[in-house]
């Protein structure tokens, strides 16, 4: 297999900058968010699935998902949570991997993932990189991006804390100052951990 890397990171943390960055250097990135969306889209087996769990009351006027909807309903009930998990989370593995066996044999990839940690993924992958910034910095980020003060801290509660992350972890990238320090930092990742790990498990494998 290709080398597969875990990103995670609190939200707002900068998760995406980095994997914008790992992108430019030539890693393919797999977004797990867009994963998931893409296997319940309309028309797909997932979404029919969800259906015939959930009835259409989780769809909207359009016939596409309605995720607040569907939200209010497992939010409040674990079975429920457990029974649409377990027609997603399969899909989203299945999907994850065939997109990374498309990648080319030297390939890096990446998958972000923002639960990877909540989700007890961390060994699947070869390496797990965790971005850690400091709490008042991303409520400072989340503020930027229009969501509101209460949201953020209620989200940022939701989500594993730092040091449960921190242990799930064999890189931890901080991104407490700029764009061009975390931008540097990535680059250094790619050039000292990634590339060599690959470089490594390819000559094995030969
Ligand atoms: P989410 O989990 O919500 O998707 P995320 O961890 O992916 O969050 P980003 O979207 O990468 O976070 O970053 C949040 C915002 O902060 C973005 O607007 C991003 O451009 C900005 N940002 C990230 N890192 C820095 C930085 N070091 N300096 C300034 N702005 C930054």
């Amino acid at each position: 297999p290709v080398l597969m890397v875990g990103l995670t990171g609190g939200i707002g943390s900068g998760k995406s900058a980095v994997a914008a960055r790992l992108a430019t250097l030539g890693a393919v990135v797999i977004d797990a968010d867009r994963v998931a969306r893409e296997v319940v889209a309309p028309g797909s087996e997932g979404l029919a699935e969800i259906v015939a769990a959930f009835s259409d009351r989780v769809l909207d006027a359009d016939g596409a998902l309605d995720r607040a909807a569907l939200g209010a309903i497992v939010f409040a009930d674990e079975a429920a949570r457990r029974r649409l998990e377990a027609i997603t989370h399969p899909r989203v593995r299945a999907r994850t991997a065939e997109l990374a066996a498309a990648a080319a044999p030297d390939a890096i990839v990446v998958n972000d993932v923002p639960l990877l940690v909540e989700v007890g993924l961390a060994p699947t992958y070869h390496l797990v990189v965790v971005v850690q910034t400091e709490v008042t910095t991303r409520l400072e980020r989340l503020a930027r991006r229009g969501m509101d003060r209460a949201e953020a801290e209620r989200r940022i509660a939701a989500q594993a804390d730092d040091a449960r992350r921190r242990a799930a972890a064999d890189v931890v990238l901080t991104n407490d100052a700029g764009l061009p320090e975390l931008h540097a930092a990535v680059d250094a990742l790619w050039r000292d951990r990634l590339v060599p790990y690959e470089v490594n498990l390819r000559e094995r494998r030969a």
